[in-house]
């Protein structure tokens, strides 16, 4: 049995994670949850809103899930999924991005890995002001960051069956910081050249992922490119609502949907928790329970396939509640 870390979160987090708990539970999982909550309502309480026990908490289990969390946006507290993935040196955002059979979307032939360095660039949070004129915010690149996310990159295709590894930088504007990734990029390449390699700049990228995203395979870059080109590729197959993530370091690892706290819909149990429940099958295959993992991706598979009960984001009129009852009716 596996006991995992559970995170609500804020806004529309308490919804999908908790349909994904039921999903996970319907599988059969061999897991025990224990719930710690963060979030500005802990703010009152702890005076952080990432109160130490939830770090310990994760420190003890090693492995977590967790729902959005609402950061303030230019002002307030720094965002806890940056401090997350620092403090647990989270270094790997792994966002695979896949079009499910049925479902209208942009694509139906996407099929793609964001590798996401999470831990620096212009997130590592060093700014500062100068004076009331302005403001300075350091894109902090090292050689050590860029060359374990690279070779991380390299052995998630190696071990998934992948053929190409494309790194995606500014090197031609940003010379030394992102000159480096490249070249480190590079050098880590070179010894592994059984998988394919090339890089793209990342306008280029952008562009390109709109017109020919069937083109791209495994894509490892920087902090803020990562971040960035996921959105983007969620909006390829269908949107925020479908695509999972995974912060992986070397002792511990926090599963979360791309998607934020959704404050516009939330409490109204119309979310789409798609993306939460493929966070846990992410989640259940890292833990070794491949059989519930696949139940639960054959389930998903169905529900799009036949393509009755969708969330409105989807161009349906499920609640977030049926949309999860349908999920757990395929698994059963
Ligand atoms: P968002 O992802 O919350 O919402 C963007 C759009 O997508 C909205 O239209 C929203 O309604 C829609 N959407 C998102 N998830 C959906 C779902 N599951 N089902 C249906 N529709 C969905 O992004 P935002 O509005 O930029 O951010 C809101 C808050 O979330 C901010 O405070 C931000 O900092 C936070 N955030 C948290 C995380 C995280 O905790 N991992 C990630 C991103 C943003």
């Amino acid at each position: 049995m596996s006991i995992v870390t559970l995170i609500p979160g804020d806004g529309i987090g308490p919804e999908v994670t908790s349909a994904m708990r039921k999903v996970v539970e319907a599988a059969g999982a061999d897991i025990q949850w224990e719930v710690a909550e963060a979030g500005a309502a802990q703010m009152d309480k702890y005076g952080t809103p990432l109160p130490q026990h939830v770090i310990d908490s994760i420190k003890k289990n090693k492995v977590a899930i967790k729902g959005p969390v609402t950061t303030p946006v230019g002002k307030g507290f720094r965002s806890i999924n940056v401090q997350l993935r620092q403090s647990l040196d989270l270094y790997v955002n792994l966002r695979p991005v896949k079009s499910f059979k049925g479902l209208k979307s942009r694509y139906e032939d996407v099929d793609l890995v964001i590798v996401r360095e999470n831990t620096e660039d212009l997130y590592a949070g060093i700014e500062h002001k100068i004076g009331d004129y302005g403001a300075e915010s350091i894109k902090l690149i090292t050689k050590p960051a860029c060359k374990r996310i690279v070779e991380f990159a390299f052995d998630y295709a190696k071990k998934n069956n992948r053929k190409k590894v494309t790194a995606v930088h500014k090197a031609n504007i940003m010379k030394l910081s992102d000159g480096l990734f490249l070249n480190t990029a590079r050098e880590v390449a070179e010894e592994n050249k059984n998988v394919e390699f090339d890089d793209l700049i990342v306008d280029a990228a952008a562009m390109n992922l709109v017109l020919n995203p069937e083109k791209y395979d495994v894509m490892v870059m920087p902090n803020l490119y990562g971040d960035i080109l996921s959105d983007l590729c969620s909006g390829l197959v269908g949107g925020l609502g479908i695509i999972p993530g995974a912060n992986i370091g070397k002792d511990y690892a926090v599963f979360e949907a791309v998607h934020g706290s959704a404050p516009q819909i939330s409490g109204q149990n119309i979310a789409n928790p798609t993306a939460e429940i493929q966070s846990a099958v992410m989640m259940l295959k890292y833990l070794g329970q491949t059989e519930c993992a696949e139940k639960i991706e054959n389930a998903l598979a169905k529900v799009f396939e036949e393509g009755i009960v969708l969330t409105q984001d989807l161009g349906g009129t499920a609640t977030t509640t049926e949309f999860t009852d349908k999920v757990i009716s395929e698994i059963k």
